[in-house]
């Protein structure tokens, strides 16, 4: 946990990071902070109104200018996927940073209950997009001399717990993979893949899981950004197939 990493103002200067679920709650915080410390963000999600208040938010803080990348993990095809490598790459040329964050609940409920079109399209955004993105991203962060790839976690993809069904399943596959690809990552020494639990955060998505807890005695996603901060910036580097936490356990 680096919850007291004070990040120097220019850590991010030159780096060009894609963030997934850009538009709201800890993606949008994690949008605006990279900006702040000086790196191009590429805004990825499903909801083109909020990425476009993010892309408002930068400009009029006077960060480099950022770029908007409409997707939805929902119905995105490898095609989706490879089309986008071919545009980041005419654009920039290289990915430096990758935060996996965009999320979806689905519901918390007894497994016998649980609805299988609701547990695919969970699998479907925690996980299975995000693999095959990664996959067709692969050689743009290979063209970054220091490319750092964040999976977001969460305490249920540590251990199980009665009633998460699909979205703990999705946590502990992003944990598997990330530990896969860093162990394959491993030898070219400029690529590093790390996951990230949040813990709870002040957002829309803590809301539902838990309706009935005050908000107000949860950290804000701008309280927990000192962790990102360091993951994705050069002090991180030689951390590979690490599991890390934002926040006090
Ligand atoms: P929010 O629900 O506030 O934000 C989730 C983001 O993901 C939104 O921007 C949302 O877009 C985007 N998203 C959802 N579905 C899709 C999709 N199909 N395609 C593209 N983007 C999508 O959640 P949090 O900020 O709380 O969560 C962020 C991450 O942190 C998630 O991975 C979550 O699992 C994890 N986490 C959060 C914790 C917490 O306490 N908040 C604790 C542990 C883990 P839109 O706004 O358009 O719906």
């Amino acid at each position: 946990c680096k919850i007291d990493y004070v990040a120097p103002a220019d850590l991010l200067a030159e780096r060009i990071i894609l963030v997934t679920g850009a538009g709201d709650g800890i993606g949008r915080a994690a949008a605006l902070t990279f900006a702040r410390h000086g790196a191009t963000v590429i805004l990825l999600g499903r909801t083109i109104a909020k990425l476009e208040k993010v892309y408002d938010e930068i400009e009029a803080a006077g960060g480099p200018q950022p770029a908007i990348f409409p997707l939805n993990f929902e119905g995105a095809t490898h095609k989706d996927y490879h089309d986008m490598a071919e545009t980041l790459d005419r654009e920039f040329g290289r990915l430096d940073g990758i935060l996996h964050n965009a999320g979806l609940l689905g519901r918390i409920t007894p497994f016998e209950q649980y609805n299988p079109e609701l547990w695919d399209q969970v699998m479907q955004v925690n996980i299975n997009g995000p693999i095959w993105m990664t996959q067709a991203l692969l050689p743009l962060l290979q063209a970054s001399p220091d490319a750092s790839v964040v999976f977001t976690s969460s305490s249920v993809g540590r251990k199980g717990r009665a009633f998460w069904g699909a979205y703990a399943v999705s946590k502990f596959a992003t944990e598997g993979f990330m530990e896969v690809l860093a162990d394959e990552v491993e030898h070219l020494g400029t690529l590093r893949v790390n996951s990230l639990n949040p813990g709870a955060t002040r957002t829309a998505m803590r809301v539902t899981a838990y309706p009935g807890e005050d908000p107000n005695t949860l950290r804000t996603p701008e309280a927990i950004m000192p962790t990102y901060l360091w993951l994705m910036g050069p002090e991180s580097r030689g951390h590979n197939g690490q599991r890390f936490d934002a926040q006090p356990k």
